[in-house]
């Protein structure tokens, strides 16, 4: 009686990079089409760190009590961008308890 083999096969794959971990480009043209895009849109480390900065403010003030409609005028974003950023911001909360709960089994 035969079985099965476990094999390994091992593909080569060759892409253009534009430095995003999660892009494998087909072509050096569609690789700078994206290093051009992105670096219009300015999306390098120091942007996400002043984003995640006004996220954190955002659900500061929220926290204190201001209205959702208010933080949407006064950072300049739509009502469902805030109700997004809070909506994270709970989610992670509700894992961070229940991650707690689980290790600790006290909560
Ligand atoms: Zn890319």
């Amino acid at each position: 009686m035969k079985y099965a083999e476990k094999k390994v096969k091992i593909v080569r794959v060759e892409y253009w990079s534009c430095n995003n971990p999660f892009h494998h480009h087909k072509t050096e043209e569609i690789a700078n089409g994206c290093i051009q895009k992105s670096s219009n849109k300015k999306q390098d480390a120091a942007y996400f760190l002043k984003i995640s900065q006004r996220n954190d403010w955002i659900v500061n003030l929220y926290k204190k009590g201001a209205k959702k409609a208010d933080l949407a005028r006064q950072f300049d974003l739509s009502g469902t961008r805030i109700h997004s950023i809070i909506g994270k911001f709970e989610r992670n909360e509700r894992n961070m308890i229940s991650d707690a709960a689980r290790k600790n089994r006290v909560l």
